[in-house]
């Protein structure tokens, strides 16, 4: 085993505090990676402090990893010593089912194995906010040289997890899109919608966001909060996605959709919705789900991204200020997304 420090939540709602803790010692298709940034994504919060339930403690959190490897197995073919590498929110999966088979790893039949709060051959997983992580090359992303590493770290989770959908449901050119919550998730389909060539419409409880909103991308923001400005695009968008972390009503964004059009859920908040069905029926539309992205979608839109230099807007914070990072996560006060310095992490 090797050792490895980081921060851990030890139980549910408890401050995340300093911890060390032991990785497996690597093997033939294994890479080590030092980790540089860690970003951090409100479903760290969700499982730090248990709102989905069934959380392990104690955790270290984060799933928005890049950095350097520093040890490669003698069986790993892509990458050496020196090269950037990238973890996002798997580490592992069965590799036999119609899923992995499909390269949907997130949806393995079996089981996933998540980057923390899971667990890999009998042992619980831990995430990012840490030193170094062992992982199979097969989950080991590659990362380009050519954009800003700390600002690349949140594509591992709210990149995949938007261009997953957006590029599911066919978002491009002559199509009116909106995006629900402009935070991590957010600002990221809002960028990769604009990118495709979509009409974006951002969706915002935060009057002070309008001008960012335009800025990264939306050719119009809508105050969900107001009634009257909700109205106005009635029956009219081809794609929703909503990002929002808490419990909020989606039969004001579903009365916005096009007959036949979709509404996707990413932002998963830990209480259920009441969801008329009139709703759905009135225009048959539909509501659907999206999880993160399999490991070759991944690849593919790190190398999107990429060629389009696209990045997060980030904060780049010491450690140390992790806990009051999640705080103002929780009043909507980041932009777009905390990525956590590990610089900045003191050795024990
Ligand atoms: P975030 O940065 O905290 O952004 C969430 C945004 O939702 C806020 O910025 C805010 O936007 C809006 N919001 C918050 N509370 C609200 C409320 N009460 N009513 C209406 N809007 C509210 O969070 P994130 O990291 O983007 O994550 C968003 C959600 O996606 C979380 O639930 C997370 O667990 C989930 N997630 C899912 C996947 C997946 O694979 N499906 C992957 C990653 C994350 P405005 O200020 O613009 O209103
Ligand atoms: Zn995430
Ligand atoms: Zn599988």
């Amino acid at each position: 085993m090797i050792q490895s420090w980081g921060y851990a939540a030890p139980k549910a709602k408890a401050p995340l505090a300093p911890y060390t803790f032991e990785r497996r010692d690597p093997g033939a298709n294994d890479i080590v990676i030092q980790i540089q940034y860690c970003g951090v994504c409100h479903s760290d919060i969700h499982q730090a402090r248990d709102e989905w339930g069934g959380s392990v403690f104690p955790m270290v959190p984060g799933h928005e990893i890049v950095g350097t490897v520093v040890k490669v197995g003698s069986a790993v073919k892509h990458f050496k010593e020196g090269d950037l590498a990238g973890v996002g929110c798997m580490v592992n999966s069965c590799g036999k089912c119609v899923a992995c088979a499909d390269g949907e790893e997130q949806f393995c039949q079996k089981g996933a194995n998540f980057t923390y709060n899971s667990s890999e051959g009998g042992v619980t997983t831990q995430g990012g906010y840490s030193d170094k992580i062992v992982v199979t090359e097969a989950f080991a992303l590659r990362i380009s040289p050519k954009l800003d590493l700390a600002a690349t770290a949140p594509l591992l989770c709210a990149g995949i997890t938007t261009y997953s959908p957006l590029r599911h449901w066919k978002v491009g050119k002559g199509m009116k899109v909106g995006v629900v919550g402009l935070g991590g998730l957010g600002h990221m389909a809002l960028k990769l919608a604009h990118s495709f060539g979509a009409h974006v419409v951002q969706f915002t409880t935060s009057k002070n966001k309008e001008a960012d909103a335009r800025r990264l991308g939306a050719d119009d923001v809508v105050f969900s909060n107001d009634p009257a400005h909700m109205k106005k695009h009635a029956g009219s968008f081809d794609f929703i996605l909503d990002t929002v972390s808490a419990p909020h009503d989606y039969l004001t964004y579903l009365n916005l959709l096009r007959r036949n059009a979709t509404m996707t859920l990413v932002g998963l908040p830990d209480k259920p919705a009441e969801l008329p069905a009139r709703g759905l029926i009135f225009g048959r539309r539909s509501l659907a789900g999206s999880l993160i992205g399999g490991i070759r979608e991944t690849q593919e839109m790190l190398d999107y991204c990429a060629e389009h230099n696209i990045v997060s807007d980030i904060e780049l914070i010491p450690i140390s200020k992790i806990n009051e990072a999640y705080e103002r996560m929780l009043k909507s006060d980041v932009k777009y997304r905390f990525v956590i310095d590990l610089a900045t992490l003191p050795k024990p």
